[in-house]
């Protein structure tokens, strides 16, 4: 084969996977990868870092073996070169003292001592964005650049930002690393302005090795300051130097010019979620423990089940607590929470409530198949989950029962009747029910 017809291998894929992902998840990931060789048994690919490797090989596996060269195994054979490894490294254009001046410590740098990886608590809601944070920290200017952080108020993408900062100085105390808010920034461009010393300033950050850029939304309408943020921004990323940004929206919701949103969309971008029940629960007990203070784990429970938007408000409400039971010298108990913090609890939104997604709460709760709930097993382990779902059906939902026992796999209205009554009764004096049941609601109703 001609190697115009080999390349076409390589090129059936993009044009195939082109498809199947978005606009930016192409740009960012398959737009960077070169193919320099097909051979029958072999394709070469250049890849910016092993992140872009990682990222083929973890999630397009099977569309790879489908279009290029398998080894025995059935594997995509594919050798991976890394472009740093090709280029000749580049000498800094500046010329350098040979030895960088020791790292102002991290006072100097504000950031928080308690904002640490260690300090954060992962869940599935953000395992993701904490593992980019860390691959960017690992190996800053090597891996997504940009990282771009994004998500609600008080959810930690300020903890993750200078997380980052830490592990960074922790590894390499030369690098020089700056975390600033946007705020900052713009007060920074405004006072150099004044004194006339813009290229001080303009040194300054194209010094930089690690740009950490904290609530970038503020640069929204701040036209004049856009500007010369987006130079500084280029300037690095062409060097090489790590950049991250937080923001509480996606790139392309912010107000700013395309140019910027462009850019910003060049690396990865990820989002930081509302972190579900028990992790809630974890940064409570974390939190509390941070503190020195003891908060029994139904109390944590309790609180996680009424806060949920927002961490900042999860430790606003320990701080809380702890001071009345102090001044009070009361125990940490669910009724003095309740007492304490009913004005913080949030409501929750009123959403339709299916069986179908009873079914499924319930499914999971007491690990049982949803099958098996709307089947007729009598096995006190089925029975039971099918009698709660009855139960919280006949509680959450308007529908006749008649309605509901058809949705259980066609049983009579007296089965759903008896079942809410039984529970009923018991959930009064068993506590673990009671708990489960309050879950359930909840998970629902989010
Ligand atoms: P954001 O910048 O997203 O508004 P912050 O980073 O300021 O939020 O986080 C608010 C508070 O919640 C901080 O005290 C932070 O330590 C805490 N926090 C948020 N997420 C976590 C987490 N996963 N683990 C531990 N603490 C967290
Ligand atoms: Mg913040």
């Amino acid at each position: 084969m001609t190697a115009t017809t080999q390349q076409l291998k390589w090129q059936d894929f993009l044009e195939f996977i082109q498809d199947k992902c978005s606009r930016a998840e192409y740009q960012n990931w398959f737009v960077p990868i070169k193919c320099i060789e097909e051979r029958e048994d072999l394709v070469v690919l250049e890849v910016p870092n092993i992140f872009v490797r990682e990222y083929l090989l973890d999630n397009y596996k099977n569309e790879l073996s489908d279009f290029l060269p398998k080894d025995v195994k059935g594997l995509p054979n594919i050798e991976f070169i890394l472009r740093e490894e090709q280029e000749v490294p580049k000498a800094p254009i500046e010329a350098k003292p040979p030895e960088k001046p020791a790292q102002e410590d991290e006072k100097i740098l504000h950031l928080n001592h308690l904002y640490t990886f260690q300090n954060f608590i992962e869940g599935p809601s953000n395992q993701f964005v904490k593992s980019a944070a860390l691959g960017v920290a690992s190996h800053p200017g090597k891996s997504y650049n940009p990282l771009f952080i994004h998500g609600g108020v008080g959810l930690g993408k300020t903890h993750l930002l200078h997380g980052i900062g830490h592990y960074i100085l922790s590894q390499n105390k030369k690098l020089k690393v700056s975390c600033i808010t946007t705020e900052g920034f713009i007060n920074d461009l405004v006072s150099h302005l004044k004194s006339k010393s813009l290229d001080k300033m303009k040194r300054h950050y194209r010094s930089l090795d690690v740009l950490l850029v904290d609530d970038i939304q503020f640069l929204q309408n701040r036209m004049n300051f856009e500007e010369e943020f987006c130079n500084t921004f280029e300037a690095l990323i062409n060097k090489n130097k790590q950049i991250v940004i937080t923001s509480d929206k996606p790139p392309s919701q912010l107000k700013l010019s395309e140019r910027l949103i462009a850019r910003m969309e060049w690396g990865l971008v990820a989002n930081i979620g509302t972190p579900d029940l028990e992790t809630r629960v974890a940064i409570l007990q974390h939190k509390a423990e941070q503190k020195g203070i003891k908060i029994p784990s139904r109390v944590a429970f309790f609180i996680a089940e009424h806060i949920y938007n927002n961490v900042r408000q999860l430790e606003g409400a320990i701080n809380r607590l702890s001071a009345y039971c102090r001044m009070m010298q009361q125990e940490v108990t669910e009724e003095v929470a309740e007492e304490t913090l009913s004005e913080m609890f949030e409501k929750a939104p009123q959403n339709t409530v299916t069986v179908d997604g009873i079914l499924d709460s319930v499914s999971s709760m007491y690990n049982v198949k949803v099958s098996e709930l709307k089947g007729t097993s009598r096995q006190k382990n089925i029975a039971f989950p099918r009698q709660v779902a009855m139960y919280l059906a006949k509680e959450m939902m308007n529908d006749s029962l008649n309605s509901v026992a058809s949705s259980f796999g066609g049983k009579t209205h007296s089965t759903v009747l008896h079942a809410w009554k039984k529970v009923s009764k018991q959930v009064e004096t068993d506590e673990t029910l009671k708990r489960q049941i309050l879950m359930t609601k909840r998970n629902l109703e989010a």
